[in-house]
């Protein structure tokens, strides 16, 4: 397949240890949340892939809702503004809402996702993220199930992608930014 010149994505996390991560992440969440149906609240597009894996290791009721919000466009300098571009369809009002990142960079999104979905008074409300660059950090975020940390690199493939592309990668790979 022809690749961005510039560009070529090298694996830092494989496929297999993604799904033994993923495997213990939906483990402990089947312990948690045991007898309850919690909404699964994705955020688009980076989390598809991670949240249709988690699922599928869930013995659980669970429900799917997407969000879709502005942050990174097209260069890696965050703007420090979000916003929703689509809000959840369903009524969350009095039940356990799980959110599923795909990454936690600054904390900007995640925050103002908190704080959107704490608006609407759901009983509960825990993050579940496949990766967390904790040195970006500029506001505080409690990760209750943590897959990866990762070092301050851009990252792409298993659902991240760099301006579109590279989401189809099985793995979680580096790019070199020119
Ligand atoms: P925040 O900085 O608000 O925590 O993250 C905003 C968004 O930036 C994330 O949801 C994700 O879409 C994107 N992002 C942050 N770091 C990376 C990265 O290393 N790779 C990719 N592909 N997206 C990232």
């Amino acid at each position: 397949m022809a690749m961005d010149s510039q560009i070529e994505p090298r694996v830092f996390i494989s496929c297999r240890e993604i799904e033994t991560v993923v495997c213990r992440l939906a483990a402990r969440i089947n312990e948690d949340y045991r007898g309850r149906k919690p909404i699964l609240v994705a955020v688009l597009k980076g989390a598809f892939i991670f949240l249709a894996d988690l699922i599928r290791h869930l013995d659980l009721q669970a429900e799917v809702e997407f969000v879709s919000l502005s942050s990174y466009g097209q260069s890696r300098g965050t703007s420090g503004k979000v916003e929703v571009v689509q809000g959840l369809c369903a009524d969350i009002r009095g039940r356990d809402v799980l959110i599923v990142e795909d990454i936690v960079d600054t904390g900007l999104t995640t925050n103002f996702l908190l704080n959107y979905l704490k608006k609407q008074k759901p009983s509960s409300v825990k993050i579940c993220s496949l990766t967390s660059k904790p040195s970006r950090r500029k506001l505080p975020v409690n990760i209750d199930y943590l897959g990866f940390e990762v070092p301050d690199k851009f990252i792409v493939g298993y659902g991240l992608d760099w301006d579109g592309k590279f989401r189809h990668l099985p793995d979680l790979c580096f790019i070199k930014e020119e």
